[in-house]
């Protein structure tokens, strides 16, 4: 059994500094909704558009048909507010903080898109019942005209008849067909949506939110204590000494106690705190309708939970123990994200210069 101590760097949380231009201002969210509302018309268009020229429903198939549609619509600047076109940075890469509003926009837009494929997908469903009864109706029809018994001139009409239908008959089984295909394919991009939305706001090592993920909440939980009122506090973890983890069993050790911690971490939540790994070593917990007395609580809580535990590697070959430090504040009026963030960080700050394996709050 190893105890972990010694040697601390004191490496601070980077913490998302919005720059004044990206601050979330009743403007900013005035601007936001207009450009929400052209994006559905777009994206409305853009399905509508793809659906009725039976073009495949690929990604850049839709990207394309995206810029037409907003460029026919003379809506072409709203692709200047789109991450791809801004010049931003890859959103899928390191967290962009700047952008946090932006992706707001984006994953509202992609909850759209989500409700414009069902109702497509409605019409489509209730195109193919009627192409159905179509063909019920036409094979009657057919039937009673292969039923007159007359001269030869009607057995003319009769048999042009039949080909007729039987033409339309072929043309709405390959369109039932199409439809069919087209409905495919509008469920599977229905599913890589969801996909996308889940890998865009979660970890991929701990599988717990990730600091995307965390970012969010905290700016939707702080609008709506804004309006609402009610508290809201943070919990803000680091590992103690972690970097010594690494060094003693290597990098996949560590990989692993961090799995292990963030699911201590999850086993000791209520159905409305959300936890997620803000980076690193680093957690953070955010507490909707909890005071600062509660959240302390709860970190006492898991941090005699972690100090108790012993975690082992997958081999059980190694034994080693954790502990972690705290910081913890309660939401104040006026505090955007990065106040209560810092504030959290300094109390976390606090811990580790007082010790270690320690809750402070401010
Ligand atoms: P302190 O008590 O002051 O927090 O010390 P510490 O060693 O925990 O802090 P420090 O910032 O010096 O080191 C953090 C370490 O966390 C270094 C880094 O390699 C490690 N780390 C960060 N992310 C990961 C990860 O995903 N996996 C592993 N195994 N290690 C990670
Ligand atoms: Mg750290
Ligand atoms: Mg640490």
């Amino acid at each position: 059994m190893h105890n972990l101590a010694v040697g601390r760097s004191d490496t601070m949380p980077d913490i998302n500094i919005l720059p004044v231009k990206d601050r979330v201002t009743p403007r900013v969210v005035e601007r936001n909704k207009t450009c929400l509302v052209n994006i559905s018309v777009i994206a409305r268009d853009t399905l509508k558009t793809l659906v009725v020229k039976s073009i495949p429903l690929t990604p850049q198939n839709y990207k394309e048909q995206f810029e037409k549609s907003a460029k026919s619509m003379e809506r072409g600047h709203i692709l200047e507010s789109l991450p791809e076109y801004s010049g931003d940075d890859d959103i899928s890469c390191n967290v962009n903080p700047v952008s946090l509003e932006k992706e707001r926009v984006l994953s509202e837009m992609a909850e759209e898109t989500r409700k414009v494929m069902t109702e497509v997908a409605g019409i489509i469903e209730s195109l193919k019942d009627r192409s159905i009864k179509h063909n019920k109706n036409l094979d009657d029809e057919v039937k009673k005209i292969e039923d007159i018994d007359a001269n030869n001139n009607i057995m003319e009409v009769k048999k042009l008849l039949i080909g007729e239908l039987q033409k339309i008959k072929q043309d709405n089984t390959s369109l039932k067909q199409q439809l069919d295909n087209t409905t495919k394919d509008l469920e599977e991009n229905k599913d890589k949506l969801e996909e996308f939305k889940k890998i865009a706001v979660m970890d991929p090592l701990t599988h717990i939110p990730n600091r995307r993920a965390l970012d969010l909440k905290l700016l939707n939980e702080i609008s709506r204590i804004t309006r609402y009122g009610g508290s809201l506090s943070i919990v803000f973890i680091d590992l103690d000494h972690f970097k010594n983890i690494n060094d003693s069993y290597g990098h996949s050790v560590g990989d692993e106690v961090l799995i292990a911690f963030a699911s201590l971490l999850q086993s000791h939540l209520r159905d409305t705190d959300y936890a997620g790994r803000y980076g690193g070593e680093e957690f953070v917990i955010l507490l909707p309708g909890t005071d600062r007395e509660g959240a302390r609580i709860l970190a006492e809580r898991i941090r005699s939970e972690i100090k108790k535990k012993t975690f082992m590697d997958k081999k059980k070959s190694i034994c080693l123990k954790v502990t972690a430090s705290f910081g913890i504040t309660e939401h104040r009026d006026g505090d955007d994200g990065k106040i209560i963030l810092e504030r959290a960080d300094s109390a976390l700050y606090k811990a580790k210069e007082t010790g270690r394996d320690r809750i402070e709050d401010i």
